[in-house]
């Protein structure tokens, strides 16, 4: 570490502390600060470090979650940033958090989430260490966010240009994804499920509908989510790739879990994952193909699989009166179609509560919510009780849902989130809230004044 590098550190520690003296939870500020005085720091901090790498549009954190419990399963020891602060600085925040005085980290791994847009930035000093970088499927975000899907690619390719040794670990089912593979890097890996995930999924909507080479139309074998599934291009040729690690069977669906066959490097493995939804066994596989590259034993994966418990947010559950509340967040139309998916199993009962709203981290523009296919949920939501929509754009939510014909006479617009939570808890039913993200801040908020809630992660 040089001088500079050291004090750089210093004044990263000292700042966070001084942020911590005064109640602010900020995580971006230390690592500003840290850049300012030395910009390539990262390349100092994580000298001698294995680099793990985490991008794509959805299900960076729960795969980064799984990832650390394999590698701490694994008998090594990891920082992640925060889930959420998945910047620069805030990359460059965790860097300085987890390094001693002197500029030295006592860690065998740093596990990172990254914005997809931020990858370049964050690995481009990272050049000459060992990195592994799943992407695990590329989306189209929040509609005025980065644009159209291409330049997503093109953001994580960018980033990747920037590592000669990665090895890469794919979604073999995301086109986007897959199309990564003409990088010049020796190694790949692909996972992916190797059928279609439930009966009769058609998915109408899809974010890669011509071919990424060629513009011809894809041809499919099988979907599972949006454009994920069996993809060839009949014109050039371009494929999904076959798998390392793949998804071949799912055995039982249960309420929080599944039991599912996978085949993981050529030995077939059966495994109950812990984590709700169908989307969630794909990050499942992504962590899988971590942990078989990191080292571990199929046993070992199997006990980490199935012993994991549902973190923030993705499907967080609290216990509110005598009914359930399940807090899910969604940020785009895919990960919103994967919550439906969910929701279409649940056959709910009781009350689902649908949040909007347009600020800048859930998206200026809501338009997006048409093509979330509520349409699918309709018939299987006929035995809830109660319909709420609240934030925001409540009435935009409430119209788009009368549009996918459900039933008007359960509706009713709670904008105050007090209210709402005194409703929920005298109706005492079992709750699905679908909250967007600024909408599930403010709606924890509160939250918080009638149960003890663990601190928000994301
Ligand atoms: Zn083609």
């Amino acid at each position: 570490m040089s001088i500079r590098s050291t004090a750089a550190v210093w004044a990263g520690k000292f700042t966070t502390k001084i942020l911590k003296l005064v109640g602010s939870g900020g995580t971006s500020l230390p690592g500003k600060v840290v850049l300012k005085m030395c910009p390539d720091i990262l390349g100092h901090l994580a000298k001698d470090m294995k680099i793990i790498c985490v991008t794509g549009t959805n299900g960076k954190t729960t795969t980064c979650h799984v990832i650390r419990d394999m590698i701490e399963t694994n008998g090594d020891t990891v920082f992640c940033n925060d889930a959420g602060a998945n910047l620069l600085n805030g990359v460059v925040s965790a860097f300085v958090n987890a390094a001693t005085l002197s500029g030295k980290i006592d860690k065998d791994y740093a596990l990172l989430e990254c914005d997809e847009a931020a990858l370049k930035s964050i690995v481009q000093h990272f050049g000459e260490l060992d990195v592994t970088a799943v992407v695990t499927n590329i989306f189209r975000d929040q509609l005025d966010r980065y644009g159209e899907v291409l330049t997503t690619v093109n953001k994580i390719r960018a980033g990747l240009e920037q590592l000669p040794n990665v090895k890469l670990v794919l979604n073999a089912d995301c086109s986007l994804t897959t199309s990564l593979n003409d990088l010049p890097h020796s190694e790949i890996f692909y996972y992916g499920v190797n059928g279609p995930l439930y009966e009769g999924t058609s998915s109408d909507i899809s974010d890669a509908v011509y071919c990424i080479h060629c513009k011809t139309k894809y041809q499919y074998e099988y979907r599972t989510f949006g454009h994920l599934g069996g993809f060839y291009c009949e014109k050039c040729g371009y494929k999904r790739q076959n798998t390392q690690v793949g998804l071949t069977k799912v055995i039982q669906w249960k309420d929080a879990s599944s039991v599912v066959e996978m085949d993981v490097f050529g030995n077939s493995v059966e495994a109950e994952v812990c984590l709700p939804g169908g989307y969630n066994l794909y990050n499942a596989l992504a962590a899988t193909t971590i942990a078989k590259l990191i080292g571990l034993s199929e046993d070992k994966i199997v006990s980490v699989l199935g012993g994991l418990t549902t973190h923030f947010g993705r499907m967080e559950q609290v216990q509110l009166g005598d009914g359930m509340l399940n807090l899910v967040l969604v940020k785009n139309p895919a990960g919103f179609n994967e919550v439906i998916q969910f929701l279409i199993q649940q056959k709910p009962t009781g009350n689902i509560v649908f949040g909007l709203n347009d600020n800048y981290a859930d998206g200026k523009d809501i338009s997006w919510i048409y093509d979330v296919e509520f349409e699918r949920l309709t018939e299987h939501a006929v035995g809830a009780k109660h319909f709420y929509f609240t934030g925001k754009r409540a009435y935009d939510m409430q119209l788009r849902l009368k549009y996918a014909d459900f039933d008007t006479e359960k509706f009713s617009v709670e904008k105050d989130y007090k209210t709402l939570i005194t409703q929920l808890q005298q109706s005492g039913e079992q709750t699905f809230l679908v909250l967007s993200y600024t909408c599930m801040l403010e709606f924890r908020d509160k939250l918080a004044e009638f149960v003890p809630l663990k601190k928000y992660e994301s």
